[in-house]
């Protein structure tokens, strides 16, 4: 059982913790009952108090990998669950028999793992299944026809669009919505024994076809459809519509609070009509359930619809849905993004009841602040140069120190080696300084014609040395930096504070580095809002967002286990990959830059 926490009070509040200390307060579930397994109201009579103060559910459709919105989504369920002594339930949404798959079962289960959310509670696993409920929806609408509230209906799909009207005109009714429920009743059981054709007939809640509010024209709750089904196998030829489904479910399951997104705003009326007629008839427990609605995750820089990120994965766009540049969780997971940075965004993020766009740059944000308090340090050179120092003893070697954590002086340090020969950044050496420049660069002169010495820097960790030259190849290219160090100006030596240099350089020794793949994930899309307005979102795809390199890393790295994640230093935040990492042949994700490059 999730205790109720200190978290509750720390936390910004929102209106939907506000109705919820509404609800407390006012006592409006404490006459609620348990029966320890969800059931129509006969499971729950006479059982003892529930012990969960609220009850949230989470309920995908396993239909496709999980998302950064179902992140927010799965961070409010489960975290107000925790917070107000309550339990959250992971539930399979899955009443249509056609679209679902073992594989998106197994990854959903694995991604509210890994955000470390748990179904557990007081005793009971909490993991349900919709078409586990099947008997008792079905029962239900029976209860519908025989009290008057359901008719089977005869016309075509056709017919029933052109009578259920507009926005501006109301609908006409049926020309079976006044058949007596006895024939309503033997026409539903012979829909569901299987005599009748896909189409031929659907089953109707009776409401008011006039009202303005279209979802409330009796519609269709359920439909014959001869499909097998994942889990019931081909027990059912008839399926409920899901927004005659998700309503029973929560009932079922004594859900308090089922928060969903705002587009079913609409849908909440028959919500309410079609749980008061099933409590009216002794069929669900009171009290019920409420509908709160929240305004769905946007983000700028991906797309988060289902449909395009199965497009995106079906035309090989990326290399499948745990691709590092994909925004499902099994892609965030494998490029380094942490849980706890996601629950930190979706604290930050918070909840509203109106649309808005909320920038990527605010998840990265959220990765580096965790990152940097819990990454350890590691020299990488992703764009390896050579450099020699001349004065330097050829065969010779010795350690120098380097923190493991800056801030976090208890996790110590670890030896880098250092010998003559080393790597550094391409970019930390120019022939011909730019102004403003630092790092090395060669003796010359002066724009005024007079000589300069070659430019010194720090070797992090190490020495300061001093720029001699550079070696070329017949073509002109650069193969190697020349240069000469000072003994006495070792990092951690009482020689190091007299030399003062402004650029501050990494490297590894080339002896002793370990040459891996390093792959440089950067945002998937060029621009924020990709497929805005008519335009295709692949004419979007940034084509940067992978980059494939061959880098030297510090020894210390050769054996990172799969999932380690590091700050390489100037670089930013790296994980060694989850599936293509070997002991001593590491393969490295970037997560994130230090620094946000996309701001503008
Ligand atoms: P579909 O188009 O298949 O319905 P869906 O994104 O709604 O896709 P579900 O599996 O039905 O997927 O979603 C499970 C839960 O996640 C729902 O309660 C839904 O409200 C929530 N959810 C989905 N997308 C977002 C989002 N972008 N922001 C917040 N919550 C979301
Ligand atoms: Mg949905």
């Amino acid at each position: 059982m999730n205790k109720p926490t200190d978290a509750a009070a720390a936390h910004v509040t929102n209106f939907i913790r506000n109705v919820i200390d509404a609800d407390l307060a006012g006592g409006k579930y404490a006459s609620r009952t348990w029966g320890g397994r969800p059931g129509l109201a006969a499971t729950h009579a006479g059982a003892p108090g529930d012990p969960a103060k609220i009850r949230t559910r989470f309920p995908p459709e396993p239909n496709g990998y999980l998302h950064f919105g179902h992140a927010k989504s799965i961070c409010l369920n489960f975290g107000l669950a925790r917070d107000y002594g309550g339990v959250c339930h992971m539930r399979f949404d899955d009443t249509n028999p056609e679209k679902e798959e073992q594989e998106y079962v197994d990854s959903i289960l694995d991604a509210v793992r890994w955000l470390s959310y748990g179904w557990s509670a007081n005793g009971t696993e909490h993991l349900y299944h919709a078409s586990d409920y099947f008997d008792a929806m079905y029962r239900a609408a029976e209860y519908l026809v025989t009290s008057s509230n359901a008719y089977v209906d005869e016309q075509s799909a056709e017919e029933m669009r052109a009578a259920r009207g507009t926005l501006t005109e109301h609908g006409q009714n049926s020309p079976w919505r006044d058949r007596p429920a006895a024939e309503s009743l033997a026409r539903l059981r012979e829909m569901r024994a299987g005599k009748h054709a896909d189409g031929s007939m659907v089953l109707r809640a009776k409401i008011d076809m006039t009202s303005p509010n279209i979802n409330l024209r009796d519609p269709a709750i359920y439909r014959i459809k001869k499909a097998t089904h994942h889990r019931s196998g081909d027990k059912w030829c008839i399926y409920p519509m899901y927004t005659y489904a998700h309503p029973i479910e929560d009932a079922l399951e004594q859900i308090t609070h089922s928060i969903c997104t705002l587009e079913f705003a609409d849908q909440r009326p028959f919500y309410d009509w079609l749980l008061e007629r099933l409590a009216e008839g002794g069929l669900l427990a009171k009290p019920l359930p409420q509908q709160i609605e929240f305004a769905r995750l946007n983000l700028s820089y991906v797309v988060l619809s289902k449909r395009k990120l199965v497009q995106l994965v079906d035309e090989g766009h990326v290399e499948g849905w745990d691709d590092p540049r994909l925004p499902t969780l099994a892609g965030a997971r494998r490029r380094g993004y942490t849980p706890e940075g996601l629950r930190r965004f979706a604290e930050r993020i918070g909840v509203s009841k109106s649309d808005s766009w909320i920038d990527y740059g605010v998840l990265e944000e959220c990765m580096r602040e965790h990152l940097n308090e819990v990454a350890p340090r590691r020299v990488a050179v992703l764009d390896p140069l050579k450099l020699i120092i001349d004065n330097y003893p050829e065969g010779a070697e010795e350690e120098c120190l380097a923190p493991n954590h800056p801030q976090k002086p208890e996790l110590g340090k670890r030896p880098l080696p250092f010998s003559r020969e080393l790597w550094i950044e391409r970019e930390d050496f120019m022939e011909t300084p730019a102004k403003g420049y630092f790092r090395l660069y060669p003796p010359g002169v002066t724009p005024a014609g007079d000589p300069r010495p070659g430019n010194r820097v720090r070797l992090r960790h190490g020495f300061v040395i001093e720029c001699a030259g550079c070696d070329k190849d017949a073509s002109g290219n650069i193969t190697a930096v020349r240069c000469n160090y000072f003994a006495d100006s070792k990092s951690g030596t009482p020689g190091a504070d007299t030399y003062k240099v402004k650029g501050n350089i990494h490297w590894v020794s080339a002896r002793h580095a370990c040459r891996c793949e390093v792959r440089l994930y950067d945002r998937l899309f060029r621009v924020p809002r990709p497929g805005a307005g008519e335009r295709d979102f692949l004419l979007d795809l940034n084509p940067e967002a992978k980059k494939v390199i061959s880098a030297q890393i510090e020894p210390a790295l050769a054996h990172a286990p799969p999932e380690a994640r590091f700050q390489f230093e100037r670089h930013g935040y790296f994980v060694a990959d989850r599936i293509d990492s070997k002991p001593g042949a590491p393969v490295f994700n970037r997560a994130v830059t230090l620094k946000d490059a996309w701001q503008k």
